[in-house]
């Protein structure tokens, strides 16, 4: 799938009729936006960004990259991440995306930065994106990711799936450089 292709799914995949009485939503301004909403129940389609969070882990200069499996963005690398379940808290998450998508058993060790993602079809997203430590496990790659490495971090590959990560990668590289945060002067 191209990213022309995949953008358009963004604006395809709308609900059609109410999730909760099966009426035909409606557009109409609900606080100050269009919104979708239910002519017959209370149902408002309050169309929010997903949380996402995962970890940037450093080993001896080399940060270590997924390269995904399923689309969007097949064959692209990322930073370990996925999107939250309802009852998690981001860093339970982030400790379970990474050894479901790695093997490795990690332990947070500080807040990195916090992304806006406006380029994944499947949904906007909030990358919620941490430092951490390998504290176990064994690097392999889970059912999301065809591969997982370690790579030198002044040599990433041109291919990296979302712009978000980019931005997190380009952080990451000053922040190594300066040792200063994202948003810190
Ligand atoms: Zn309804």
């Amino acid at each position: 799938m191209r990213p022309d292709d995949e953008h358009k799914l963004i604006e395809a995949r709308h609900y059609t009729f109410c999730p909760w009485c099966a009426s035909s939503l409606v557009l109409k301004v609900a606080d100050s936006r269009e919104r979708l909403r239910c002519p017959n129940c209370d149902f408002i389609w309050y169309r929010n960004p997903i949380p996402a969070a995962g970890a940037i882990l450093n080993r001896d200069g080399r940060v270590l990259l997924v390269k995904r499996r399923y689309p969007p963005r097949v064959g692209d690398w990322c930073f370990p991440a996925g999107f939250m379940e309802y009852d998690e808290s981001p860093i339970e998450c982030c400790v379970r995306e990474i050894k479901e998508e790695t093997g490795l058993i990690i332990s947070i060790s500080r807040l990195f930065w916090v992304y806006s993602g406006h380029d994944d079809p499947r949904s906007n997203a909030v990358l919620i994106l941490y430092l951490a430590d390998i504290i176990g496990g064994e690097l392999a790659p889970g059912d999301d990711a065809v591969e997982v490495d370690f790579v030198s971090i002044d040599d990433i590959p041109s291919n990296i799936a979302f712009q978000a990560h980019r931005e997190a990668i380009a952080d990451y590289k000053r922040y190594l450089k300066t040792g200063r945060l994202p948003g810190e002067k």
